[in-house]
């Protein structure tokens, strides 16, 4: 049975690619089913900046997974049923939003149009954004299941805001607005601005991992869902490198069991943002984001036969 890599004494060495998966250069003749995508990109942030160096502490962390041929407790192997690459960070000339954003727009689309699953690493959170524009030009409307201490939907926001995306997906009817919900949330926002339901941290943190996944099934139902994951969602105990910690969060056991139960949905894609790893400590923030990259392939693969 082949391991993540085909070679596992390479566990630490010459790691370049989540989880050391191959490297991909053209998606478009490449057979994977799952394409990982790095975004450096933090002009867009409010708090404390740094996130730009996200995607390759992901990467870095993703070595301490690479062991395990099926990871606990899925009952099968992730190669048995899948096939994933990494295509590396998106480029652009550092300071300029708009190149950012278009250069984010092609290399999205081309790893969708190629029929490929899209695992993206920020980046501050505003990546969200291009990010979901290219998932609904390839799915159409989407349910959106928003993982974070903030709701990120600012009226009065920038448009490069990372506390404002949701709130211009919203005007540019990107988003199937009665299947969205927002879970972790803990700062304050108005009730009355977006038409989200609000799991908030207080409540999230009162209910098993069942019970949240069931709660977030339910209210989503059928029909194609995206999930974005902002890292500062988990309490600073378990993500402390990140630009705007909260403390109250929920813990890392917690979001990955509320995942995993949401096996079943069918979710698109996903994002995992501001990691910043010139805040994080002993890679914990890191190692938080990459399993929880790793458990949305064994989601992708959960949705797939043997
Ligand atoms: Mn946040
Ligand atoms: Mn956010």
């Amino acid at each position: 049975m082949e391991r993540l890599s085909r070679d596992n004494t390479q566990m630490y060495a010459n790691l370049f690619g989540f989880l050391n998966l191959p490297l991909c250069e053209d998606i478009s003749s490449s057979e994977a089913d799952v394409a990982v995508l790095g975004l450096p990109y933090d002009l867009a942030t409010s708090g404390r900046a740094g996130t730009r160096s996200g995607p390759n502490a992901i990467r870095q962390a993703s070595a301490n997974l690479r062991w395990e041929e099926a990871r606990w407790p899925w009952p099968f192997k992730l190669t048995d049923r899948i096939t994933a690459v990494d295509c590396g960070d998106v480029q652009y000339y550092q300071g300029d939003h708009a190149a950012f954003v278009a250069a984010c727009e092609a290399a999205a689309w081309e790893i969708l149009d190629a029929g490929k699953t899209l695992l993206s690493f920020g980046g501050d959170h505003y990546v969200a954004l291009p990010l979901l524009r290219q998932h609904v030009k390839r799915y159409g409307k989407l349910a959106l299941i928003h993982f974070d201490a903030h709701t990120d939907t600012d009226e009065d926001g920038w448009i490069y805001d990372h506390g404002a995306m949701f709130h211009h997906a919203r005007t540019e009817g990107l988003l199937d607005e009665a299947r969205c919900i927002q879970v972790g949330i803990r700062t304050w926002y108005e009730p009355d601005s977006h038409p989200f339901r609000v799991i908030d941290a207080d409540t999230a943190c009162g209910l098993s991992s069942a019970e949240l996944a069931a709660t977030i099934r339910d209210h989503v139902g059928a029909g194609p869902a995206y999930v974005s994951f902002d890292i500062d969602c988990l309490d600073p105990a378990f993500a402390p490198g990140t630009g705007t910690p909260v403390a109250g969060g929920l813990s890392s056991n917690q979001v990955l069991g509320t995942l995993r139960g949401l096996a079943g949905l069918e979710l698109v894609g996903m994002d995992i943002v501001e990691v910043a790893p010139a805040y994080d400590s002993s890679e914990i923030t890191a190692l938080a984001a990459a399993t929880l990259g790793l458990e949305f392939l064994y989601l992708v693969a959960s949705r797939r036969g043997q």
